[in-house]
C-alpha cells in the first residue's frame, strides 16, 4: 500500500498474544530470532486472562492413570505458576482430567516476563488489520494503532489471532464456524464472585448443583441459559470463578453480533448473580467482583490447511508422522441449548496434532497456531484446550526459527528436524505416566 511506512523489519511477526501467540514468540525469540508480537489488548493471554478463564486444561489426561501430555516451555509456564503458589491442581468439574487453576494477574505478568526475557518485542494496543501479499509470499502486515497505520515486514508470519484474521485476509481457505451443519459453539461471559463461603459452596456434588439450577429455572424466577456449568474455587479463598452464561449462534467475527453478545452476556451474569445469592449455598453474602473484559469466544474461523484434524482423529487417537502436540482432551461442544455435548477418548488413549494442521495451503511464509488451527468443528472442540494451544504456539515459533536457520519455508521444513528440536526443549511427542495425587487440592 502506498504512503504506508515500514516501522518494523523482523524475522518473525506473531499476530495475537493469546496462549498460542505468546508461546510462539517465546519459542522463536529463545532461538535468537528478531521477534515482534502484536496484541490488540493491553495484556497477554487472550482468553486465558482478558476473557477471564483461569484453568489450563490439557496438560494431564483423565482416567485412573495420569498421563502428562504437554511439556516444554508450555509446561514451564504451569510449573512457574505452581511454584509461585498462585496456582493449584484440581480435578476438572466434568471429568476431563486434572487442570491447573491460576491467578490471572500472575499469568499476565509471567507471560510478559517470558516474552521480554526471551528478547521478543511486545507491542500492545496494536491491531493487525491487513496483509500485503505477492503471489505465494506475504510481504507485510498492516498494523493500526494510536500512532497511525504502518507496515511490519517479516520473514515468517505466525497467525495466532484465534480468529485467523491474517490467513483469512491473505486469501487462505477457511471454514467459518456455524456455516456448515454444526452450530457455532456458544459464547460465555465469565465472572467472579467474592466473599463466598467456600466450605459450603464446594461441599455440593455436581449432581446437586445441577438439581438446584434446574429447580431454580423451573420456578420461573431466573432465566438460566445453562444448567450445570463450572463454579470453581480459585487460589484465593472466598473468590470464585463462574462459567455459566451462554450466548448461542453468534458469528464473533461480525462486530455487530459480538457487540450484542457482550451486552447479552452481562445481562445473563446479573441473572446468575441473583440466582447464586438467593438459591445457592455459600453465596448468601457474596457479591459480583467483576465480569471478564471480553466475552469468551470458543470458535470462529478455522483454517482449511494441509491437514484438517477431525473428530474421528480425536475419537480414534490418531497418530501422525509429523506430530508436534499430544492431546487426550474430550470433544467439548458447547452446543446451543442448556447443556454441553462431551465425547471422551478411551481411558489412556491420546491423539496427536500434526504440524501440517498448522500449515496453510497457499502462503509459503505463514504458520497458524491455536484455536484457529486446521480442524473440523469437532476436532477443534478438543484441540482448543489451552495447554494444546500453547504447545501449538511453541511448535509454530520453533518451526519459524528453524526455517530461518535452514533457509527454508515452513511447508518445506523437515518434520523430523522440528520434532528433534522440540524434544530437546522438553516437548512431549509421546505422553509420560506420572504420579499426581499429592498435588490435587
Ligand atoms: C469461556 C471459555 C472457557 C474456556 N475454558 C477453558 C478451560 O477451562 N481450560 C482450557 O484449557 N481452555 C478453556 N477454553 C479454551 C481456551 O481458553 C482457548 O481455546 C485458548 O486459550 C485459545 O488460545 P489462542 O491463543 O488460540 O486464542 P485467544 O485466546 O483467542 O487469543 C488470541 C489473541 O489474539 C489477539 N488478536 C486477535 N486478533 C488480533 C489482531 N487482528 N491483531 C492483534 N491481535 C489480535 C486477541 O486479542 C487475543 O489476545 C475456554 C474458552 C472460553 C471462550
Amino acid at each position: 500500500m502506498k504512503g504506508i511506512k515500514t516501522l518494523f523489519e523482523v524475522d518473525v511477526l506473531v499476530i495475537g498474544g493469546g496462549a498460542a501467540g505468546t508461546l510462539a514468540a517465546v519459542a522463536a525469540a529463545r532461538r535468537n530470532k528478531k521477534v515482534l508480537l502484536v496484541e490488540t489488548k493491553g495484556a497477554l493471554g487472550g482468553s486465558r486472562t482478558c476473557m477471564g478463564v483461569d484453568s489450563f486444561n490439557g496438560f494431564y489426561s483423565p482416567g485412573q492413570k495420569t498421563l502428562q501430555l504437554v511439556g516444554g516451555i508450555s509446561f514451564e509456564v504451569a510449573e512457574k505458576l505452581l511454584n509461585f503458589e498462585s496456582a493449584f491442581i484440581r480435578q476438572n468439574t466434568f471429568g476431563s482430567g486434572p487442570v491447573v487453576t491460576y491467578e490471572i494477574e500472575q499469568l499476565k505478568i509471567l507471560y510478559e516476563d517470558i516474552v521480554t526475557q526471551a528478547g521478543a518485542q511486545l507491542l500492545y494496543y496494536t491491531y493487525a488489520a491487513d496483509v500485503e501479499r505477492d503471489k505465494s509470499l506475504i510481504n507485510g502486515v498492516i498494523i493500526s494503532n494510536k500512532s497511525g497505520i504502518n507496515r511490519v515486514k517479516s520473514k515468517i508470519f505466525i497467525d495466532a489471532s484465534g480468529d485467523l484474521d491474517i490467513a483469512a485476509r491473505a486469501g487462505e481457505n477457511y471454514e467459518l464456524a456455524g456455516e456448515n451443519e454444526s452450530p457455532v459453539q456458544s459464547l460465555t461471559t465469565v465472572f467472579y464472585m467474592a466473599n463466598v463461603d467456600n466450605e459450603k459452596a464446594f461441599s455440593l456434588s455436581q449432581e446437586e448443583r445441577t438439581r438446584i439450577m434446574q429447580k431454580a429455572k423451573e420456578s420461573g424466577k431466573y432465566k438460566l441459559t445453562r444448567i450445570g456449568g463450572s463454579i470453581h474455587p480459585t487460589p484465593n479463598t472466598g473468590f470464585v470463578h463462574a462459567n455459566l452464561t451462554r450466548i448461542p449462534n453468534i458469528n464473533a467475527t461480525d462486530p455487530q453480533a459480538l457487540t450484542a453478545a457482550e451486552m447479552e452476556g452481562r445481562k445473563q451474569v446479573q441473572e446468575y448473580v441473583h440466582f447464586l445469592k438467593n438459591e445457592y449455598p455459600g453465596f448468601e453474602n457474596a457479591y459480583l467482583a467483576f465480569t471478564a473484559c471480553n466475552i469468551g469466544v470458543r470458535e470462529t474461523r478455522r483454517l482449511k490447511g494441509k491437514y484438517i484434524l477431525t473428530g474421528e482423529d480425536v475419537r480414534q487417537g490418531a497418530k501422525f508422522e509429523d506430530a508436534v502436540v499430544c492431546c487426550s482432551a474430550p470433544i467439548e461442544d458447547h452446543v446451543s441449548g442448556t447443556s454441553v455435548k462431551w465425547q471422551y477418548l478411551e481411558a489412556g488413549n491420546y491423539y496427536q496434532i500434526p504440524y501440517s494442521s498448522l500449515l496453510p495451503k497457499k502462503a509459503k511464509n505463514l504458520i497458524v497456531a491455536g484455536r484457529c488451527l486446521s480442524a473440523t468443528h469437532e476436532g477443534q472442540a478438543s484441540a482448543r484446550n489451552s495447554a494444546q494451544c500453547m504447545a501449538m504456539g511453541e511448535a509454530a515459533g520453533l518451526a519459524a526459527a528453524l526455517c530461518i536457520e535452514q533457509h527454508t519455508a515452513p511447508g518445506e521444513l523437515e518434520a523430523r528436524l522440528l520434532q528433534q528440536e522440540l524434544i530437546k526443549q522438553g516437548v512431549l511427542l509421546v505422553p509420560i505416566e506420572i504420579e499426581l495425587e499429592r498435588l490435587i487440592k
